[in-house]
């Protein structure tokens, strides 16, 4: 099968600075893949890439088969399929969960419907379906700004999902959370790969641990290796690089 995700010697420049020096990895349909490597390897400059924040200098991102990603604006590759969770929630407070779901369902189609369109009864069980899916269904008519630091980042993943993507990438999703909190974001994960793959971006080894999917360490710009969380534990490179200093 195709992988969903293709970064093809992916460089990026800042001013002489060689952020990501050639990364070659593949996001697979359905697969969830943990980025991991020591602050400044490049993680988040190439999730910057994917979604178009940042202009890769060389290479080439491919999307569900043949979408070249490399010089689409930002909305467009929403619009073929990639969304993005910051860690820092953009939900609105002083709306309810419904509300806000409300609001990121009708942004897919266009703003000026964002006040005027109505939803229709599908749209609403859709919501409603979303809202279990993430453990707010029960506080669905509760302002947001009363939900748990953990409850408004699902709500928050939430809006992204509402749009269906295709591959949704996460930064640190659990950063914050209780220990209940992680073990519900483990679940919603497993649950949201059934129909869309994810690309995580985690420092907690405990929480990739729990996951028995592929991770790729990333260390100066590059893809340093990349297998099953026990492999990459006994790489001798990665220790020194990565897990040998942060423990
Ligand atoms: P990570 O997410 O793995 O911690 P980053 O992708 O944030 O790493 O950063 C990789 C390197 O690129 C770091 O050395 C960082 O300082 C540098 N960097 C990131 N963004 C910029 C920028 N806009 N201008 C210059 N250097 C940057």
């Amino acid at each position: 099968m195709q992988p969903i995700l293709s970064c093809r010697n992916v460089m990026v420049d800042f001013s002489g600075f060689k952020a990501l020096q050639g990364v070659d990895l593949q996001v697979e349909s359905g697969e969830i893949l943990f980025l991991i490597g020591p602050n400044g390897a490049g993680k988040t400059t190439l999730l910057d890439v994917i979604c178009g924040k940042t202009r890769s200098t060389d290479g080439e991102v491919i999307f569900d088969g043949n979408i070249s990603l490399t010089k689409l604006p930002e909305q467009k590759i929403v619009h073929e399929g990639i969304v993005r969770k910051f860690q820092a929630p953009s939900i609105f407070l002083q709306l309810t969960p419904f509300e806000n779901l409300e609001i990121a369902m009708k942004q897919k189609k266009n703003l000026f419907s964002i006040l005027f369109a109505k939803m229709s009864a599908s749209q609403k069980v859709k919501i409603d379906e979303l809202l279990k899916k993430i453990g707010l269904y029960e506080v669905r008519g509760e302002l947001a700004q009363s939900l748990s630091h953990g409850q408004k980042q699902w709500l928050e993943i939430g809006m992204q999902l509402i749009q269906e993507p295709k591959l949704l990438l996460l930064d640190e999703p659990i950063a914050g959370m209780s220990g209940e909190e992680r073990t519900k974001t483990g679940n919603l994960i497993e649950d949201i790969a059934k129909t869309c793959s994810v690309l995580i971006v985690e420092h907690d080894m405990d929480f990739v641990r729990k996951f028995s999917t592929k991770v790729v360490v990333m260390h100066e710009g590059k893809v340093l290796c990349e297998g099953a969380m026990q492999d990459i534990q006994e790489n001798e490179e990665v220790k020194n690089v990565y897990l040998g200093r942060s423990g």
